[in-house]
């Protein structure tokens, strides 16, 4: 908390904030103020008329879509009022700051198949509710086809071998025809003996044979090691 923080648009990304003071530190603006999730710290700013606004900061070494943001991508392609299908949501940390993001007016589909952190996640989306939890595997779209809608982002985080496989088939039932589509990759997770260019090579190949034009791809080092986030669009 402190007063002598100056918030202010991070790029062109809305509803991504910078917080500048002693440390600039990247932040969104709290949909629940009050209330922090993961033990983030809370920054109080004054606007105008008294009004107190409420930020939470987003570490990038501790969130792939943070990093991606901290290491200049150009569009995250989510904006408030959009629906977000979440691949890999984990305990929500991250998924609570696209939660701020999409803001009231918007939805988060967070699947995730661990049930330990899957009870976190539920807690989460107690408090925020744009957040629809879904307990269950991204490998098997169809068993929450009657749940999710149609989306304007996949953002994807399940860190497994065949990711851009459950990507592209989560794209073909839930992803609106030009929508966005973030996946964060690491290398060593899809083949631990290539070097890392030539797997992330492999699964673009693999992304834009599966209907999707890409946008760019950026390297997320140092933030996270081994990591690179593939921003595309679903052009089937
Ligand atoms: N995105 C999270 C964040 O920033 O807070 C971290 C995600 S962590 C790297 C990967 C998560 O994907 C794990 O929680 C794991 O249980 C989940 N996961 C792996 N395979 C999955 C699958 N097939 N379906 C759903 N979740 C999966």
């Amino acid at each position: 908390t402190g007063s002598r923080v100056q918030v202010e648009r991070y790029g062109s990304h809305e509803n991504v904030f910078l917080a500048r003071g002693k440390n600039d530190l990247l932040v969104t603006k709290s949909l629940t103020p009050g209330y922090t999730v993961y033990g983030e710290k809370k920054i109080q700013v004054e606007e105008k008329d008294d009004v107190k606004i409420e930020y939470r900061e987003w570490n990038p070494y501790r969130s792939k879509l943070g990093a991606a943001i901290v290491s200049g991508v150009k569009n995250i392609y989510m904006k408030p009022g959009m629906r977000v299908l979440y691949l890999g949501a984990a305990s929500g940390t991250t998924v609570s700051h696209v939660s701020d993001i999409v803001g009231p007016n918007g939805k988060v589909y967070a699947v995730e198949y661990s049930e330990r952190s899957g009870r976190d996640l539920v807690g989460v989306a107690k408090k925020r509710t744009n957040i629809f939890p879904i307990i269950g595997d991204a490998r098997h779209p169809q068993k929450y086809r009657m749940i999710v809608p149609m989306c304007d982002v996949i953002f994807s985080d399940v860190a497994q071998a065949d990711q851009t496989r459950i990507v592209a088939l989560n794209a073909k039932y839930f992803l609106k025809n030009n929508g966005g589509c973030i996946v964060s990759i690491k290398a060593s997770c899809v083949d631990s003996t290539a070097p890392a260019e030539v797997v992330f090579k492999r699964e673009l190949k693999y992304m834009k044979d599966s209907g999707f034009v890409d946008d760019e791809t950026v390297d997320l080092e140092p933030y996270q090691i081994n990591h690179a986030a593939f921003l595309l669009r679903w052009r089937p």
